[in-house]
């Protein structure tokens, strides 16, 4: 599914549309939304608990990846795969945390108090959070029913990911599944959520054959149902590229897809990164509010000087304080120079472009 019907518009059509001639345009700082075009009709985007237009979600920032549920073990396992991936290559260990998602600070954990995580929610919707997406699935340890709990009290509208995580966190049998009862499997935990993303869907260093295998049957699951796929990448950057090219050879059109943590990777050319947004995908900024913020401000700002703002992702793929991408990231870019108005398109607009899709199975009955 394309975004917007059949193509977009290119940068010198949309200035002549407002009329402004080519020439003159060339003087016009590139925030890169001259050519952002309205929603598919039909588009959607698919909470827990029930399908909003797009419009209906502008009054806020939408959250594309963050973490209201993981099992307890989920910390534990992630340090060790990615202790022992470092320890295969020879590189020496990292300092507890680094690269990783923010550490959760002292006191009450909400993940295991809905009344606590329902506050969270609120206090984010205070902030100006529209609506949150979260990017667990069974194996990750995600209950879903506490999620549905904590969106309930609050009122926060939660899009629910689903999917499997990548291979440290694989349920045994994923090994012998066959891509097609892979894909099964996928459209099944969509249906039954119902999911509004596939996400976050990960590899950790090489890709393993069972990780291409997931990501091959995650495209033909979108092919399926247009749930857009948002991405976990292991060591910085690795696989990033890998990721999208199996991604659009099972038929997924980059523009559906998000690339995850690739504010761990630190390029100052962003070569990466531009290769992502030039093919149409989005470049995902979803460990934000923290201490990787001083290296990451400069990466979004060569990326939006690039003319790619409307490729950029913001999240901080936490378990509390989901507000801090607002509250604490973005005052940083603001004191760097990005506007309010490509802030707002940031963080407003371009998590709905992501979510939104035309749904192709009816949602189930609750
Ligand atoms: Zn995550």
């Amino acid at each position: 599914m394309s975004e917007s019907g059949p193509r977009r518009m290119t940068r010198r059509e949309a200035m002549e549309l407002i009329g402004l001639s080519a020439a003159c345009a060339a003087a016009i700082p590139r925030a890169g939304f001259a050519q952002t075009l309205p929603f598919p009709k039909g588009a959607i985007i698919r909470t827990l608990f029930k399908d909003y237009a797009p419009e209906e979600l502008a009054g806020g920032a939408t959250l594309f990846h963050e973490h209201m549920s993981l099992g307890p073990d989920f910390n534990d396992k992630f340090r060790a795969a990615s202790a022992a991936v470092r320890a295969a290559q020879g590189l020496p260990a990292l300092p507890p945390r680094a690269g990783g998602p923010p550490a959760a600070p002292p006191g009450a954990d909400p993940m295991r108090d809905v009344a606590l995580m329902a506050e969270e929610l609120a206090t984010a919707k205070r902030d100006g959070v529209a609506c949150i997406v979260d990017g667990g699935h069974p194996d990750m340890g995600r209950d879903l029913s506490f999620v549905r709990q904590a969106a309930m009290k609050s009122g926060m509208p939660v899009v629910a990911g689903c999917g499997f995580y990548s291979q440290p966190f694989y349920p045994k049998e994923i090994s012998t599944m066959t891509e097609g009862q892979i894909v099964e499997a996928l459209v099944r935990q969509a249906d039954e959520e119902p999911a509004g993303a596939f996400g976050e869907i990960g590899s950790w260093d090489e890709m393993t054959v069972d990780e291409r295998k997931v990501f091959r049957a995650v495209g033909k699951a979108h092919t399926l149902t247009n749930l857009p796929i948002f991405t976990h990448t292991g060591i910085p950057g690795k696989a990033a590229i890998e990721q999208l090219d199996i991604l659009e050879d099972a038929g997924v059109n980059p523009n559906r897809v998000a690339i995850g943590h690739l504010g761990n990777l630190v390029d100052p050319n962003v070569y990466v990164h531009k290769t992502i947004c030039r093919r149409g995908a989005f470049v995902a900024f979803d460990r934000q509010g923290g201490n990787g913020d001083a290296q990451q401000v400069p990466l979004v700002m060569s990326l939006i000087e690039a003319g790619f703002a409307d490729r950029l992702l913001f999240s901080s793929d936490a378990s509390r304080g989901y507000s801090k991408t607002l509250t604490v990231f973005v005052p940083k870019l603001k004191a760097a120079g990005v506007t309010d108005d490509v802030l707002h398109r940031i963080t407003v607009d371009n998590p709905r472009r992501f979510l939104a899709f035309v749904p192709k199975r009816p949602r189930k009955k609750s």
